[in-house]
């Protein structure tokens, strides 16, 4: 497996697109916090989120009960799914069932996150991502890279040539208007002979059984009115305690994802349609490992805005394909490592961060990012997970910090060092730091020896 500073690399070959991606996801930044500023109880909206959730995580298992029995009684058949695997078959059984082929589906990182799609192509099953980003990469057979804006990665030149391959649009178009009304008699055809339309869920009201998806496109609206199956996925930690608290999240969730003061559709499914059937699938896959995390379990608190990749530095130069898992950016980097319990993964990811703090700032529901990364980073080198030089360094820099004396002459030595080893062994493959950046210039003196000069002025 390729390292996330090995994906990055090969993102950063095409420097144009990285100042561009950069600076799209700024704008999405900035627009989030014109919208955050433009409530002046914003503050006090992310405190009582955060407290909701802290909530649901502490009675997780009576209020999905509860959920599960509201539902039921709204006609809903609810199944429970414990692993991805599972997921997967419950899914392809009721579509056995109704002897059902075409699927359509919304936007749904749990299917992701479960590899449903590859599972029912490899059945048979004709599944359509139904959300214009998602279809792009579906067109691509590559994961999105980005929660909220899966195709963000890509420039409009290069859809214009994956739908004129695809759909047949004239080569070398570029009207976003254009591209845009060819997907719509795409997928409009796809609705027309669904059987089955399959979305996510973002939040599950337990008071009452109902299930809210916000989406921009109305494509799970699209989907769900016309197959006469819908089935809904959700993770454990979707739940919320009652209607009254839904106004929280909405209001939380679009400015902090695009800057809008609510997504174009909040759609509520509670009851099927006539002749219709509702199913809802709730998944654990890991999470419950997690809620008994006490260092980790706050990232079940996340709502998926998206966020924390907006604004990460990391994020914003590297691709959200460098990160190899489904879930990229900050929020991902804390996810991936204990995805699968009892082992760690993607070990390099918790390196891959400024700890600049900026997640956690903008994080709606008070998620401490940063500290859960700083976590996993010591995590990591107590279970003796770290390169044999990064582990060295460690020691040795413990060591010298330690004691005051060695500090100030072993800085004196690498200043002069730095005056007379010859460049290109400061710049040399060892120093992969160096590799894209200058070191500032060496200064006559270190702080302290300023400060004893100067500080008392
Ligand atoms: S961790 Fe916070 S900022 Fe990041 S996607 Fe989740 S809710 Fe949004």
């Amino acid at each position: 497996m390729t390292s996330h500073s090995e994906r990055a690399a090969a993102f950063l070959k095409d420097p144009d697109r990285v100042s561009w991606h950069d600076e799209t996801l700024w704008i999405v930044r900035k627009k989030r916090d014109r919208a955050a500023a433009s409530v002046k109880e914003w503050e006090n909206l992310r405190e009582k989120a955060s407290k909701l959730k802290e909530y649901v995580l502490s009675d997780l298992a009576g209020l999905l009960t509860e959920f599960e029995r509201n539902a039921t009684l709204n006609g809903a058949v609810v199944h429970w799914a414990a692993d991805a695997d599972e997921f997967n078959r419950v899914v392809l059984e009721i579509i056995k069932s109704k002897n059902a082929r075409n699927i359509v589906k919304s936007k749904s990182m749990l299917t992701e996150e479960c590899g449903l799609n590859h599972f029912l192509q490899d059945h048979g099953v004709d599944i359509v991502d139904t959300d214009l980003g998602e279809r792009i990469i579906q067109f691509r057979n590559e994961p999105p890279s980005h929660i909220v804006l899966p195709a963000i990665h890509l420039k409009k030149e290069d859809i214009g040539e994956l739908f004129h391959l695809k759909l047949g649009t004239d080569r070398g178009a570029t009207d976003p208007q254009y591209l845009t009304r060819a997907a719509r008699v795409h997928l409009r055809e796809k609705f027309l002979n669904a059987h089955v339309a399959l979305t996510g869920v973002n939040f599950a009201i337990a008071e009452n059984g109902t299930v809210v998806v916000c989406t921009n496109e109305g494509n799970a609206d699209m989907g769900v009115h016309s197959a006469p199956v819908q089935i809904h996925c959700m993770g454990i930690e979707k739940i919320i305690p009652k209607m009254e608290h839904l106004a929280v999240f909405t209001r939380l969730l679009a400015r902090n994802a695009t800057g809008q003061p609510v997504t174009t559709y909040t759609s509520h499914y509670r009851t099927p349609k006539e002749n219709g059937e509702l199913h809802i699938i709730i998944v654990d896959n890991g999470r419950t490992e997690r809620l008994a995390s006490i260092d980790y379990r706050d990232a079940l608190k996340c709502i998926r805005c998206g966020a924390c990749m907006n604004t990460c530095p990391v994020y914003r130069r590297s691709g959200g394909h460098s990160y190899g898992f489904t879930i990229p950016g900050p929020i991902g980097t804390i996810l991936a490592p204990h995805s699968v319990p009892g082992k760690i993964l993607y070990k390099d990811l918790p390196a891959a961060s400024s700890l600049c703090m900026s997640c956690s700032n903008v994080c709606p529901v008070k998620i401490g990012i940063h500290e859960q990364i700083y976590k996993l980073r010591q995590e990591l080198i107590r279970k003796g997970y770290g390169s044999f030089v990064k582990r060295a360094i460690l020691k040795i820099s413990g060591f010298v910090f330690a004691k005051p004396v060695l500090y100030d002459i072993s800085g004196k030595m690498v200043r002069i060092a730095l005056k007379i080893v010859p460049r290109f062994l400061i710049y040399s493959r060892v120093n992969t730091w160096g590799l894209e950046r200058e070191l500032p210039a060496v200064p006559t003196q270190s702080f302290k020896e300023w400060y004893r000069q100067n500080g008392s002025n």
